[in-house]
């Protein structure tokens, strides 16, 4: 039996939810609800410059959309908090007093213009850029005495000089750093805020988290994060470094720019976007489940209950990943299919409602199960279905017009079509689609004509849900009025 995982998702407020956090957060709940443990959620939003406005509050609906509910964090609370690192400034300057108290850090009161100048040599000298190492050797005496005389300073990290630093990654296996590649990381800035690399780990101590997963571009500092769990003689957590996205095409990462120019065709990385253009949490989370880890070779549709049934940790793999959205699309539409008519038709209310429809909801219940097989995303409906709900049909008269018919010979059918329908006592399909079969074969036409004028008549559009089924969900005098309207259109074509 595992032990009960503590997973924590820890994003920074600096930009929108994108796949990469989703996954991420994913990975951690799935691994707290398989053990019975806890998912937490800590905001790390020290870097209070490149906060952005209303992105705290977009991770946490985007992670309640894809139901991934935490059980600790801002909002719930819980034993451990605060959950936001701006509310737990003084815990951090406590614990970087501890280090300097180790000797594991030090305060340097280096001026960025002596900062400025030991880089450009260095760059000049063609070395990798570092922290000269002018201030390690201060005794803490006189950095206070220097302190308390008001001189600016921040606090580092005095990693060690010489040897290796071995770390292990549980999906990545051991990794070996030489010491002297590291750099002596600022831990807290001169403003008295904590840098993250020593807030998350830290905190990661403090709340008792059990793994942390993250992505792949915090490689290069975890061996400085394992050694401040060491320099403190703490225990570290279990580290896993997910592996990176790739565009499309599978050949490198995205460029900012290349991930907000998805939306140009009706794609997007950011979660909020793929919830707006009716893609379901459901696939959404199937998909990125796979983009990092694999059951076995051939399984890929997964609910939430299969995925927290089958998770595990051996079965990450680091690979990177092409964003595939042709998949993302496949997994929308098999979990389409899997909804209920009544869970389906409640999640489309809201995309007819934003094209400014007012759909009642037991028509949408009847129209749900004759468009359900057909929908890739929910947004589509409304193109699909919204003459359901349209007073009047626009259509265009070139296609009230079938292939090899004149204006005259549509009029005419038309007309015939209309008679069938006064004369039905009923628009049920089963009744009214064999006698509109026999129009066909009475006129001697393809089914295709007949039915391509009547589609055209009363959806408004040459692609449509059945034919049939639509027309008696319209009901029998709304479509004799669409019918005649399409007659007068022809009929007005004829006199041109
Ligand atoms: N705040 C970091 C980020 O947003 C978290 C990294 C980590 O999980 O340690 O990428």
């Amino acid at each position: 039996m595992e032990i009960s995982a503590r997973a924590r998702f820890a994003p920074s407020p600096t930009g929108r939810m994108h796949l990469g956090s989703a996954r991420t957060a994913l990975y951690d709940f799935l691994l707290a609800q398989k053990t019975k443990g806890q998912f937490i959620l800590r905001i790390e939003d020290t870097d209070q410059k490149r906060t952005l406005e209303g992105a705290e509050q977009e991770l946490k609906d985007g992670l309640r959309w894809l139901g991934l509910q935490w059980d600790e964090g801002p909002d719930v609370g819980g034993d451990f908090g605060p959950y936001r690192q701006t509310e737990r400034k003084d815990i951090y300057l406590q614990y970087a007093r501890k280090l300097v108290e180790l000797d594991s850090a030090f305060y340097c009161f280096c001026t960025p213009e002596k900062l400025k100048k030991v880089r450009d040599q260095q760059i000049e000298n063609k070395e990798n850029t570092h922290y000269d190492g002018t201030c390690r050797n201060i005794s803490i005496a006189e950095a206070d005495r220097r302190i308390a005389d008001g001189e600016t300073h921040v606090i580092r990290f005095k990693t060690p000089n010489e040897g290796q630093t071995r770390v292990v990654d549980q999906m990545r296996g051991e990794m070996t750093f030489d010491n002297k590649t590291l750099d002596d990381i600022i831990l807290v800035k001169s403003d008295g805020f904590a840098l993250y690399h020593l807030a998350a780990v830290v905190d990661d101590h403090l709340m008792k988290i059990t793994h942390v997963f993250r992505g792949s571009e915090w490689l290069p500092t975890f061996p400085l994060h394992a050694l401040i769990h060491r320099a403190f003689g703490w225990k570290e957590p279990v580290w896993v470094h997910l592996s990176v996205f790739l565009k499309p095409s599978g050949k490198g990462k995205m460029s900012k720019r290349e991930q907000a120019d998805f939306i140009k065709d009706g794609k997007s990385i950011f979660i909020k976007d793929l919830r707006d253009l009716g893609y379901l949490p459901e696939a959404v989370i199937n998909w990125i489940s796979l983009m990092g880890w694999s059951y076995d070779s051939h399984s890929e549709f997964f609910t939430m209950d299969d995925l927290i049934d089958k998770f595990s940790l051996d079965k990450l793999n680091a690979s990177p990943a092409a964003i595939n959205f042709t998949k993302l699309d496949h997994f929308n539409g098999l979990h389409i299919r899997n909804l209920t008519i009544q869970d389906l038709s409640h999640r489309l209310v809201p995309f007819f409602e934003a094209k400014g429809y007012k759909p009642d909801p037991s028509i949408m219940e009847k129209i749900t199960p004759i468009i359900q097989e057909r929908l890739v995303t929910l947004d589509e409906s409304v193109g699909l279905a919204g003459f359901f709900f349209e007073e009047n049909v626009a259509p265009d008269v070139q296609e009230l017009i079938p292939n090899k018919m004149s204006a005259g010979e549509a009029y005419a059918v038309a007309n015939d079509i209309l008679m069938v329908l006064e004369s039905a006592n009923t628009v049920a399909h089963e009744v009214l689609e064999p006698q509109m079969r026999e129009l066909v074969e009475k006129l001697n036409l393809k089914p295709g004509q007949v039915f391509g004028i009547l589609r055209v008549a009363v959806t408004g559009s040459i692609v449509s849900p059945p034919l049939f089924e639509s027309m008696e969900i319209i009901g029998k005098e709304k479509v004799l009025e669409r019918m005649k309207n399409a007659i007068k259109i022809l009929g007005q074509m004829i006199s041109k």
